[in-house]
């Protein structure tokens, strides 16, 4: 007997789908960065949709001996690149960084010149993954990238990257323990965090920029400089509570957390990132910079 398929129901919103909607209704305001958004996240989504959970082969005496030199973990040949997949991603984030007006078009063609180049692209991913997560050595390899780079390439590679990166820190999440990682920086790839979020046990924990992993880190410490004198942090919350920020007064940096001790859904940080732009510019008013 043949049975007829049913025809494929429309895919459901994602969570974060509906509240950046949401938030759209809510703070008109945030409507293009909101807008921007929801392109990066649905397009991340349907990548990491086809990113296989990697299986890290990792000498455990290694994985001890990076921990304790601060270093991450997710090696370049970890990451489970597709590189049409990549290429992709790469192309299609500088087409919506373009479209909201956070490239300039001279930037955007050399970007995606750079994707149509041969074997152009392949190095240059690992060299700026080398450069940028200090697996291998000396933090001052943690640059960015170098040379003629077109401006706002940092950004795309970053973003492009995302959701292999993510997929190993998932992966090294449920089987590696680090509760020892007392750094700032990423214990899986090195980057810097570019949130956090206070758990109802009253930890922070800091969300990385590059891979979404997470780490706990003192509250009152800052993760960018050594500063760990509680009287030159500077805390403030968002009237509702739902947000706050710690700002250092010896680095001047500041970083933007969700308060999830009352809260009544978990952290979000593609949404939570852009609910918090005004809480930016209440930082960057009193004097810090991002
Ligand atoms: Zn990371
Ligand atoms: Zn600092």
């Amino acid at each position: 007997m043949v049975t007829e398929r049913p025809p494929r129901p429309p895919r459901a919103e994602s969570r974060e789908v509906v509240e950046l909607k949401q938030l759209k209704g809510a703070q008109p305001e945030l409507a293009a960065a909101v807008d921007m958004q929801l392109a990066l996240v649905d397009m991340q989504r349907r990548v990491q949709a086809r990113v296989p959970l990697p299986w890290i082969q990792a000498d455990p005496d290694w994985v001890r001996s990076q921990q304790a030199a601060g270093r991450p973990l997710v090696r370049f040949a970890d990451v489970p690149l597709e590189w049409s997949d990549f290429r992709l991603i790469f192309r299609q984030t500088a087409d919506i960084l373009l479209r909201y007006e956070t490239l300039e078009r001279s930037d955007h063609q050399k970007i995606v010149a750079l994707a149509r180049q041969g074997n152009a692209l392949e190095p240059l991913v690992k060299n700026w993954y080398d450069n940028t997560s200090g697996v291998a050595g000396p933090d001052e390899a943690r640059s960015r990238a170098v040379g003629e780079a077109p401006a706002g390439l940092d950004q795309v590679l970053l973003l492009a990257l995302r959701p292999f990166l993510a997929r190993c820190a998932e992966a090294l999440t449920q089987r590696t323990d680090f509760s020892m990682w007392t750094h700032g920086h990423c214990p899986f790839c090195g980057w810097e965090p570019d949130f956090a979020v206070i758990t109802p046990t009253a930890d922070r924990r800091l969300i990385c920029g590059r891979c979404l992993g997470q780490w706990i880190f003192p509250s009152l410490a800052c993760p960018f400089c050594s500063n760990d004198e509680r009287t030159l942090i500077t805390s403030f919350a968002t009237r509702d509570g739902r947000y706050r920020v710690y700002a250092c007064d010896v680095c001047r940096r500041y970083l933007k957390a969700y308060d999830a001790r009352h809260a009544l859904r978990p952290v979000m940080v593609a949404v939570d990132s852009i609910a918090t732009l005004p809480l930016d510019a209440a930082a960057i008013q009193r004097g810090y910079v991002g």
